[in-house]
């Protein structure tokens, strides 16, 4: 089993601006492992909230020792093995996590949907992320989005009704809210989001700091409008505690270490009754195509991190006007375009 790596610069169309941060490019790292002719990618969108950067991404790809391990298939040790390798370096573990099941999935000749026993008609429809901008931006940002039914609103700055005015001067579609914890003090989350109420918003992404867990509890009993973890929500352990205060959570791959803890994450979100949304960083086919691939079992997808890009090298599951098409690609349903 041979385990190799890329970095690759991803190119956004525009900038991409939320509370804390902006940018144009995102750096990732494709992994590739080969095993008996077949070559299984995975992927690692590292994340600066998270402590990640591609070059962390590397060092930890380099401690990885499969050799000792006889095939992919042994993915619960293989998997149990790296997690204990280091703390955190989510991203980086999650980029082997979904190699190893790209591979499984290719060597039995299934799209992992059907291997997992999933109804790809049971996938939510996607929305499509609106970054933090001028109203003269966002106005056409929305415009270019007029296909998609769904807009996920991105706010947290000094701008919040004037970005939700602009959109709701265009559209009356469906609106999701991201505040990235830019809210700083529960009264000023309270404001927002009884505002945010009254212009029919659909739920509150994370409206406060994850560290202020009792503030969202606060907040919780007084709004009527969902909220929903994501900054708060890392991993599995965090679940139980932030039932108290939360709807629902947001589980990225790149947060959870990959497709076998998001797996657990949702079992365990449905016990807890909490809603589940999948997100994403920015990130390529091949990252989008393995957060696609467990669709069918959430409320939310917020999967459209390669749509933002314009220089994706990997082409994967279509996002047809918010619609991801899980199709019988095998694997992750994901391959290099050259
Ligand atoms: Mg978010």
């Amino acid at each position: 089993m041979k385990l190799t790596w890329q970095r690759y610069d991803l190119q956004l169309k525009h900038i991409f601006r939320i509370s804390r941060s902006a940018g144009k490019i995102t750096p990732i790292v494709i992994v590739i492992l080969e095993h008996e002719g077949i070559l299984g990618y995975g992927e690692a969108s590292p994340s600066a909230r998270y402590g990640e950067t591609p070059d962390t991404v590397e060092k930890f790809l380099q401690k990885i020792k499969l050799q000792q391990f006889d095939s992919p298939f042994l993915v619960e040790d293989i998997l149990h093995y790296v997690d204990l390798l280091a703390e955190k370096n989510t991203a980086a573990k999650c980029a082997v996590d979904i190699a190893l099941h790209d591979w499984i999935g290719k060597k039995l000749g299934v799209p992992l949907h059907t291997m997992w026993g999933l109804n790809p008609k049971k996938t939510p429809l996607c929305s499509f992320t609106i970054g933090i901008d001028t109203v003269e931006v966002i106005a056409q940002k929305v415009r270019e989005a007029e296909e998609f039914p769904i807009l996920k609103v991105k706010v947290g700055l000094e701008n919040d009704k004037e970005i939700i005015d602009t959109i709701r001067g265009i559209t009356d579609k469906v609106i999701r809210v991201d505040a990235n914890e830019g809210w700083k003090s529960k009264e000023l989350a309270l404001e927002r989001i009884k505002w945010l109420q009254d212009n029919n918003v659909e739920f509150i992404e994370q409206p406060m700091p994850a560290a202020q867990l009792d503030d969202i509890k606060w907040l919780r009993d007084k709004v009527n409008m969902p909220i929903i973890a994501d900054e708060s929500v890392i991993r599995l352990s965090d679940l139980p505690i932030l039932a108290q205060a939360y709807d629902g959570i947001n589980i990225k791959l790149m947060k959870c270490t990959g497709l076998r803890e998001a797996m657990r994450m949702i079992n365990t979100a449905r016990a807890l009754n909490m809603k589940v949304m999948m997100g994403c960083m920015i990130e390529s086919a091949v990252g989008i195509s393995a957060a696609a691939q467990l669709s069918p079992l959430i409320d939310f997808a917020d999967l459209d991190g390669n749509v933002l890009i314009n220089n994706d090298p990997f082409d994967g599951i279509k996002n047809e006007k918010g619609a991801l098409h899980l199709s019988n690609a095998i694997g992750i349903g994901a391959e290099p375009r050259m």
